[in-house]
């Protein structure tokens, strides 16, 4: 060992480098984490240096990164809140069969918790939503049922018609019901909009957010609401969808979209529209190219929805002043999208030419 290990010949205090027990300084705390559900939250905030400087903005652009949670999306939150509560009440107990209407987080959450917990789980999903996180939830063992997406969600084919029926259909079976589950807005109040307070100082000028089952949009805003009233909150909403309020703003008669995750043709349960200061409607191009320009400009690696999160906030954001803070949310990875906005041939298939950043084609004049 002596002769070929280069380390061996060094002398004990040549080895304290910066690498040594004195000088390495840790910047998280010790310790591991005992499981992976135990890794949910607590999310880094990172700033945005091009995009807004860019679009002229004085302010800062703010990204809570939810796409870091361990299953990779801002649902790993609820999902884990909804298991133990339903756990706590007696609602859900082992060998049942959990059953849940998503647009693909969720039912990744699920499945994975499922996974940990040892539960069956069947996640029903519209045919919209991308291949690849269908074999996400596949790989985490659990089953996926596609639905048609032009059918009304509550029809008997529909996303709720099919949970309903399979309810009835599979002995001791569960529904979370995160459309309408106290528990999904909750865990925002409790965790999600106390660490965006506690990583900015308090100083929260405005929150740009939209909403799928507007968890995230009643539970943040809420606490904002009673800790933080001067806080301008902004919602956000595809264009084709009825989330955005007064209703006239959604007028649009398309009822498809790409973005996937936000929107729906009905208003949940879970959606507290009044606690935004005021919506604004966004659409497909122009949250598909801000998503490519996030990758290419800021190095997030992030979904569909994040770039809507920041095209909304490119408008809703232009009157406010140097210093002044705005938080928006990266809620699922580009893991998601791979044969979707990533691809530049689907970019260009739907007709929206993706943002190219000229630095990187410098061979091009060769
Ligand atoms: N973005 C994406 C990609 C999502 O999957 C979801 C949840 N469907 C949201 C945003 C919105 O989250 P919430 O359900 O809390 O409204």
């Amino acid at each position: 060992v002596e002769k070929k290990c280069p380390w061996s010949r060094l002398g004990a205090s040549d080895r304290s480098s910066p690498h040594s027990k004195q000088d390495w300084k840790p910047k998280y705390p010790k310790g591991v984490y005992p499981d992976v559900l135990s890794m949910i939250g607590n999310t880094p905030m990172v700033k945005l240096n091009r995009i807004p400087q860019k679009e002229g903005l004085e302010c800062n652009i703010y990204a809570k990164c939810e796409f870091l949670n361990p299953g990779g999306s801002i649902k790993d939150r609820m999902v884990k809140r909804m298991f133990e509560d339903a756990e706590r009440q007696g609602l859900l107990k082992p060998g049942m069969v959990i059953i849940e209407p998503s647009s693909g987080n969720t039912g990744i959450a699920i499945a994975t918790v499922s996974a940990i917990k040892g539960y069956t789980c069947i996640i029903v999903m519209a045919e919209k939503i991308s291949n690849e996180k269908e074999a996400v939830i596949t790989a985490l063992g659990a089953t996926v049922c596609r639905v048609p997406v032009f059918e009304d969600s509550f029809s008997r084919n529909g996303l709720f018609g099919t949970v309903n029926r399979l309810r009835k259909e599979i002995p001791n079976s569960f529904v979370f019901d995160q459309f309408n589950n106290p528990g999904n807005p909750l865990t925002h109040y409790d965790t999600t909009a106390n660490e965006i307070l506690h990583q900015l100082d308090h100083k929260v000028d405005m929150v740009v957010f939209g909403g799928g089952t507007g968890g995230t949009i009643t539970g943040v805003g809420r606490k904002f609401r009673e800790v933080s009233p001067e806080t301008v909150l902004v919602g956000f909403d595809p264009e084709g969808s009825k989330f955005a309020f007064p209703d006239s703003l959604n007028s649009h008669r398309n009822t498809f979209w790409e973005i996937e995750g936000i929107g729906y043709e009905f208003v949940p349960g879970a959606l507290d529209q009044l606690v935004c200061d005021y919506w604004i409607k966004i659409n497909d191009k122009e949250s598909l190219q801000m998503a490519r320009r996030l990758i290419q400009e800021e190095g997030l690696l992030i979904g569909m929805s994040s770039g809507a999160a920041v095209a909304a906030a490119v408008k809703a954001a232009k009157h406010l002043k140097k210093g002044d803070n705005v938080v928006v949310f990266m809620a699922d990875s580009i893991r998601n999208y791979m044969t979707k906005f990533v691809s530049n041939t689907w970019m260009q298939a739907k007709g929206f030419q993706p943002c190219l950043n000229p630095h990187n084609f410098w061979w091009w004049d060769l």
